[in-house]
């Protein structure tokens, strides 16, 4: 009996409330016809604005923008395990698929820990040709790698690095000046890779997550000095010998295993063919192609600092 009175004391409160409120408005801006216009006018433009964000075109990009991307981000992944992948791919919904003409696109996907997987890499760019056609086919086959940059280029080309961080891809540092380390003083080393952090921060809002010394080249002191984890490789491309994307594929295809961290360079346009042909036969072949740090999350090992990683296996 006590409940049913509070709640008809509550309804009674709301519609006083709604009418209040009502009143105020009419009382604000004038006649009541003119605020059902107001009204259908702000309906009808709140039912186009939604239909243009479910169709994935600039507003899309606006409001992306405008929300907290990373909030976004959660609700690609968690809104898109019911999505079938071609709807995705294709159409897009809301929170799930989103064009975005600077950054690529990103297209969710599943990784199966349990598969075999490699890390591409990318040394010594970013580039702004080459680069954007390897993030388009990773993109386009559910696949992410890591972008090894110099800072002379990262300093050139930041949108290039906004959208290597924006499609989910991984930034390492490269050095500034692609620099021999085990010839340069502490100070000197210090810069090197200071100043590409710099770059990339400002670019992207963070540092670069893994460094690697170029040539491969360090020793116990530099390795001692760097605070990022050293990552090198075990599968030499020679990309930049060949230049050919067909030769480039059959050496991988040839000497892959699981684990492996590949070498290739992103400013090359035989590399960037290379890579179009590689995913779908890594795909096929049943690998997972992931970022170097994503494979060591996968396969449960950390990548400690003052040491260097060849592979993760
Ligand atoms: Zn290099």
């Amino acid at each position: 009996m006590n409940d049913k009175i509070k709640m008809k004391d509550a309804l009674q409160k709301g519609k006083n409330c709604l009418l209040n409120t009502w009143r105020f408005l009419v009382q604000t801006f004038g006649e009541e016809k003119n605020l059902y216009i107001g009204f259908v006018l702000v309906v009808t433009l709140c039912c186009i604005s939604m239909a243009e964000i479910a169709q994935g075109n600039d507003f899309r990009s606006w409001y992306y923008n405008l929300v907290n991307k990373s909030v976004v981000n959660k609700g690609m992944e968690y809104v898109n395990e019911s999505l079938d992948e071609a709807v995705v791919q294709n159409y897009g919904s809301f929170l799930t698929h989103y064009h975005f003409r600077d950054f690529g696109e990103i297209i969710p996907r599943k990784v199966d820990a349990n598969m075999p997987m490699v890390a591409l890499t990318f040394d010594d760019g970013p580039n702004p040709e080459y680069t954007a056609r390897i993030l388009d086919a990773l993109a386009t086959n559910g696949a992410r790698a890591t972008f090894f940059v110099v800072g002379t280029n990262a300093e050139s080309y930041p949108q290039t690095l906004r959208a290597i961080a924006m499609s989910g891809n991984e930034i390492g540092n490269h050095t500034y000046s692609h620099a021999n380390l085990t010839k340069l003083d502490s100070s000197e080393v210090e810069q090197e890779v200071d100043k590409v952090n710099r770059a990339v921060k400002a670019a992207t809002g963070d540092i670069a997550t893994v460094i690697r010394p170029p040539y491969g080249a360090y020793n116990g002191s530099v390795l001692e000095q760097l605070e990022q984890p050293v990552v090198l490789w075990d599968l030499d491309t020679e990309d930049w010998d060949s230049r050919d994307a067909q030769t480039i594929v059959d050496n991988i295809i040839a000497n892959l295993d699981d684990g492996d961290i590949i070498l290739m360079h992103d400013i090359y346009a035989s590399t960037a063919e290379a890579v179009e042909l590689l995913l779908p036969r890594l795909k096929e072949m049943g690998y997972e192609v992931v970022s170097v740090s994503e494979m060591a999350e996968y396969k449960g090992k950390e990548l400690e600092l003052h040491k260097a990683y060849g592979g993760v296996k």
